[in-house]
């Protein structure tokens, strides 16, 4: 078995271990998640050669070379082409992606600005709460809060890594010494974990109890509502004091919280409850439960590049940031190349039945919608196990990927392919 770095979500453990045999996969440390991520490499459906296609509208294999050659024609003829993606792939592709974005004058854009924009607009990064390790809620998280957020799926060993189960340097007894609390619209498999369960209900459910929350905690005389939210006054005021009592307090927040109605009304309440909790005797921390699993990496070398987090415009010197998603609806756009994710399945449905209408160039290990609309398919090595390089955790740690097998024969790395393609538009200008 190889140590690893599991690509599988933005926790990236990096202490499992994993043999991949012909049609077998044996794992130490794995989650299910992970699981899932490996098996791609044995799938048999893995795309294991180019595809181009035909006038008929049928997809026929091609050799690599003549993929390149059409994926570079595209760009290149393109007058406003958008190059999407990037949140699942190394930090070097993402800059790859730049260089690419920058010399045919398009638009450079990840699945940050519909996972991140929000964050950034309503400041919820970049903050003393947001300076924040997985290693340090492991040694001082003493209340763990879960906001709209369902680790239990989406990050399935967060827990154990680090926010509920594990001993820490103020944590003695691990799950013991932690009073975990979650707070959600639906009964997750994570309200399992909490000593305080706290199921919503009404349309305002997280206004009501985040502005009920702060009001307890700042201090006040007035009787407590019977219930708020639909949670009884004595559950909500026992979480309050216990709020109260902590050292230190991590909040963890998902989509739960991110994409609905209310997000604008929510989220500055979110804000005020991590600043009424912050004093000079607590340390409250806030951190997203982001999807994609290198979303950190993508937003950081992209501001590194351009000193914009993402959706960059390179027609305009300096390049200038857009909005890539209206860019999409109004049909801006002319050539899309999709690099790691799955764009017609991840965008929102207006701007992926405008992108769907485009000529596509698809980046993949595994056939998806944006795959099966693609002109040209380039089938790639999977990340963390035939290709390495630099991602970032949720928490913006950084991790090196080290590739333990090679890809199939003709399959390439994602870099390999940018580079080769970078080759083929620099030459011909
Ligand atoms: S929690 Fe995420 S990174 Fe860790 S093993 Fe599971 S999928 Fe992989």
């Amino acid at each position: 078995m190889k140590d690893t770095v599991c690509c599988g979500c933005s926790l990236f453990c990096d202490d499992v271990c994993v043999k991949v045999q012909k049609t077998e996969l044996s794992s130490l440390g794995l989650c299910g998640l992970g699981h899932g991520y490996y098996e791609a490499v044995i799938s048999s459906s893995r795309l294991n050669s180019p595809l181009l296609r035909a006038s008929d509208g049928k997809h026929t294999p091609g050799s690599m070379d003549e993929a390149l050659d059409k994926a570079a024609e595209l760009l290149r003829r393109s007058k406003k082409p958008l190059l999407f993606g990037w949140s699942t792939s190394p930090n070097e592709v993402i800059q790859l992606g730049l260089e690419i974005a920058r010399s045919v004058q398009g638009v450079f854009d990840s699945t940050a600005s519909l996972e991140y924009g929000t964050l950034l607009q309503h400041g919820l990064v970049g903050g003393e709460a947001n300076k924040v390790s997985l290693d340090e809620v492991r040694d001082f998280g003493e209340h763990v809060i879960f906001w709209g957020a369902n680790p239990a799926e989406s990050h399935h060993r967060l827990a154990s890594r680090f926010a509920v189960f594990p001993m820490g340097d103020k944590i003695p007894e691990g799950r013991e010494s932690r009073t975990i609390t979650v707070v959600d619209i639906r009964e997750t498999e994570s309200v399992r974990l909490a000593n305080h369960q706290l199921v919503l209900k009404g349309g305002d459910a997280d206004i009501e109890i985040l502005s009920a929350l702060i009001h307890e905690l700042e201090g006040t005389d007035a009787a407590p509502p019977d219930q708020v939210a639909g949670i009884p006054a004595i559950e909500f005021l026992s979480l309050g004091k216990q709020l109260k009592l902590a050292d230190y307090v991590a909040v963890f927040y998902g989509n739960g919280l991110l994409h609905r109605p209310q997000t604008e009304a929510t989220l500055p309440l979110l804000t005020k409850l991590v600043s009424t909790l912050n004093t000079e005797k607590r340390r409250c921390t806030l951190l997203p439960l982001i999807a994609y699993s290198n979303t950190i990496g993508a937003v950081k070398t992209c501001l590194a590049f351009t000193k914009q987090p993402f959706a960059v415009d390179f027609a305009s010197k300096p390049p200038k940031p857009c909005s890539a998603l209206d860019n999409i609806v109004s049909g801006d756009f002319d050539v899309a190349l999709s690099v790691g994710v799955d764009a017609l399945g991840f965008l929102p449905r207006p701007a992926a039945r405008a992108l769907q209408k485009l000529p596509l160039i698809s980046l993949s290990s595994l056939p998806s919608l944006t795959t099966n609309h693609a002109r040209v398919v380039l089938p790639t090595a999977l990340t963390g196990v035939e290709a390495g390089g630099t991602v970032n955790r949720v928490d913006g740690e950084t991790l090196t990927l080290k590739p333990f097998q090679s890809p199939p024969k003709g399959v390439l790395t994602e870099e390999q392919i940018l580079t080769q393609l970078l080759q083929r538009i620099t030459d011909s200008s």
